[in-house]
C-alpha cells in the first residue's frame, strides 16, 4: 500500500528538465508509398534509401505497429517522470519520414538520449535482442563513448526486466557496431537502436505481440533512460 508522503509532490521529477528522442521504427503506411521510400537519402557514410516497410511476424503483427506501441508506452512513462519527449513520428497511419531526417529531430531536440525502437526479420531459428552502436564518423564522433555506456545500460535492464534473451545471431552479448544506419551515423546525441527480438521467430514473435511483453520493455526502456540521464547529467555537448 501506498500513502502520500508530505513533501513528494514538490519533489523534482527525475527527468525533469531532460529531453528525450524517440524513434519508433518505419510507418504504418509505408507500404503504399514505394517511390517515396527508395528515395535516396545520405546517411552519413553512403546513399540508402529514405525507409522501409520494416518486418512483421508470421502472422502478419507488423514492426511498425509493434514500434509505435512500445514507443507511446515509453513515452507516457518518461512524461510521467518528467521528461520532454521528441517523437519522429505521431502516429502508425502515416508514411516516413526518412531516416535522415528522424535523426536530425532528435538532435535539433538537443535530446540526453536517444533511442531507435526496431524489431528485427531475423533466421526463424534465432532469437534475441541486438543493441547496435554507432561507429565514429565526422556527424557522430562526439557521443560515441556516451551511447556505448547508453547501450549497457539498456542492456541490463532489458535483460533484467523482460524474459527477452541477447541475440543468438546478431552481433556479439547483445551489441553490434553498425557504421551503415543514418540514425547511428548522424546522432548528436547519445544514441542507440535496438532490435528488441526477432519477429520471424515463433518465441520472440509471441512475445513481441504480447502487451504484457510491450509494457515491460516499454518499461525498462525507461528505467535505463532515467538511470542513463542521471548518471550524465554533467556531460553537456
Ligand atoms: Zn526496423
Amino acid at each position: 500500500m501506498q500513502t502520500d508522503v508530505p513533501g513528494a509532490t514538490s519533489r523534482r521529477k527525475p527527468l525533469a528538465g531532460k529531453t528525450v528522442g524517440i524513434d519508433p521504427g518505419h510507418n504504418g503506411k509505408n507500404y503504399t508509398d514505394p517511390a517515396y521510400l527508395h528515395r535516396q537519402i545520405w546517411n552519413g557514410r553512403e546513399r540508402e534509401d529514405c525507409n522501409t516497410t520494416g518486418t512483421s511476424t508470421n502472422g502478419g503483427y507488423t514492426e511498425p505497429k509493434f514500434t509505435w506501441r512500445v514507443a507511446k508506452r515509453l513515452r507516457a512513462l518518461l512524461k510521467a517522470e518528467g521528461a520532454h519527449v521528441v517523437m519522429t513520428r505521431h502516429n502508425n497511419h502515416g508514411v516516413g519520414p526518412c531516416v535522415n531526417r528522424r535523426a536530425r529531430i532528435i538532435n535539433q531536440a538537443h535530446a540526453d538520449v536517444g533511442i531507435d525502437i526496431h524489431g528485427d526479420g531475423g533466421p526463424s531459428s534465432g532469437r534475441g535482442f541486438a543493441i547496435l552502436l554507432p561507429v565514429r564518423d565526422r556527424y557522430n564522433k562526439h557521443v560515441i563513448h556516451s551511447s556505448d555506456r547508453w547501450g549497457h545500460v539498456l542492456r541490463r535492464k532489458v535483460l533484467n526486466g523482460t524474459a527477452m534473451p541477447t541475440s543468438t545471431y546478431d552481433g556479439s552479448n547483445g551489441f553490434n557496431h553498425r557504421n551503415d544506419l543514418a540514425g547511428l551515423n548522424l546522432t548528436k546525441v547519445p544514441m542507440v537502436l535496438i532490435e528488441c527480438g526477432n519477429m520471424r521467430n515463433a518465441t520472440d514473435a509471441k512475445l513481441m505481440t504480447s502487451k504484457r511483453f510491450q509494457h515491460r520493455l516499454a518499461r525498462a526502456f525507461a528505467k535505463a533512460i532515467t538511470t542513463f540521464a542521471l548518471r550524465h547529467r554533467h556531460h553537456h555537448h
